[in-house]
């Protein structure tokens, strides 16, 4: 069976953006890779949004840009801006398509459907399958959204709608959210940050049925396109070893305190790349501690007060977006995090703290 210096167990999204970052960067051109992917074809699954704190290698992938967005509660919305970090949203059918053209170009790459195809013993393993068991007493963020098409101009495609809380919370935390691509496009999206134990919660079509007819009062549509999806708010179990590194969900990319995955995983690609030639040597990369730290806390506040968190978004939002993105993003410094800190609900977020 034919061996391989490196093996990319998982050809999603952080196994392609890592391939791709070696291949771009010619790290791929002495040394083979395999890249092993069980999914027959590559089409648009997914669309990943992010606010642009750093650069990435996908801007011909990104479907739109917004430099404003709105956050709604029951009879109040905050218009806010974010021009120094662009929220964007990447089509997950040209990321791939991207990806697989360059890859193609590289002789010394070869995908493969299963492990068991080559001999794996001495390669260097990158794994983005995770290890999660199906733990519904865990949170999770789970979402439902559909791209639709309308007959008349109806959307401002100048702001996005990122978080609207005023739909039915159910005891838990439910909000809808709109990218509208176009006057006549839009994802709208309702997502739930819940245990996902409470099938009540998953009448999704009905939810957005209801939102979109009665909420926007938008009659005339269509449902182009939809997906489905779960988003761990907890680190899968990270089986250490010499020859391997999790890298994307498995690799623990996600903020737990908002389920953003994308531009980590970017900059994950690009830790590994700068130190390839010494990895099995290198230090872990990781989220920095302070963010899981103060994002540990926080789910603790979401799951005992789940009805405070609207107000909690609300607030953190409108006292200074910029900083609130920074924030989100991994990206704030010390004097930023204590004023995020400073408007939450202390003795809540203290009493969480020592709980
Ligand atoms: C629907 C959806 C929307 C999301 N939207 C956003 C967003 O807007 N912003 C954001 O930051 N994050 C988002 N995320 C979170 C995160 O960015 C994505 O889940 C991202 O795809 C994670 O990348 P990954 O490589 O870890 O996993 P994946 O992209 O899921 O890749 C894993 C790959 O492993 C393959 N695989 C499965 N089993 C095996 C096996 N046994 N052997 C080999 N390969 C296998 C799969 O086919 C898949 O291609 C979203 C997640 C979902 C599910």
């Amino acid at each position: 069976m034919k061996e391989f210096d490196y093996i990319i167990i998982g050809g999603g999204c952080a196994g392609l953006s890592l391939a791709y970052e070696l291949e771009i960067n010619k790290k791929l051109k002495d040394k083979t890779l395999a890249i092993i992917e069980p999914r027959e074809e590559y089409k648009k699954d997914k669309t990943w949004s992010f606010w642009k704190v750093t650069p990435h290698n996908f801007d011909e992938c990104v479907k739109k840009s917004w430099e404003n967005f709105s956050i709604n509660i029951p009879n109040k919305t905050n218009y806010l801006e974010c021009n120094n970090y662009p929220y964007q949203s990447v089509d997950s059918g040209l990321f791939y398509k991207k990806i697989n053209n360059k890859l193609k170009e590289n002789k010394n790459i070869n995908f493969f459907k299963d492990l068991k195809e080559i001999d794996s013993k001495n390669s260097f393993i990158f794994n983005s399958v995770p290890s999660i068991k199906k733990n519904y007493s865990n949170l999770w963020q789970h979402f439902c959204g559909v791209e639709i098409e309308t007959q008349n101009n109806f959307f401002d495609d100048g702001i996005l709608n990122l978080m609207d809380f005023d739909c039915d919370q159910r005891g838990s935390i439910h909000f809808f959210y709109t990218l509208p691509y176009s006057k006549n496009k839009a994802l709208v999206e309702t997502t739930w940050l819940s245990k996902m134990n409470d099938v009540s919660q998953k009448d999704y079509d009905k939810q957005i049925k209801d939102y979109i007819e009665n909420h926007l009062n938008l009659k005339g549509y269509k449902i182009t396109y939809k997906e489905i999806g779960a988003i761990p708010l907890f680190y899968p179990v990270y089986e250490e070893a010499k020859n391997k590194i999790n890298i994307g969900t498995a690799g623990g990319m996600t903020r737990l305190s908002t389920g953003y995955t994308f531009l980590n995983i970017q900059e994950h690609s690009k830790y590994i790349r700068e130190n390839i030639e010494n990895i099995s040597k290198t230090r872990k990369y990781e989220i920095s501690k302070k963010y899981q730290f103060m994002d540990e806390i926080f789910l603790r506040v979401l799951e005992k007060h789940p009805e405070m968190m609207p107000n909690i978004f609300f607030k953190m939002f409108k006292s200074s977006p910029k900083t609130s993105i920074k924030f989100l993003s991994n990206k704030s410094n010390f004097l930023e995090d204590l004023s995020i800190i400073l408007k939450m609900p202390k003795w809540t977020f203290i009493k969480a703290l020592f709980n």
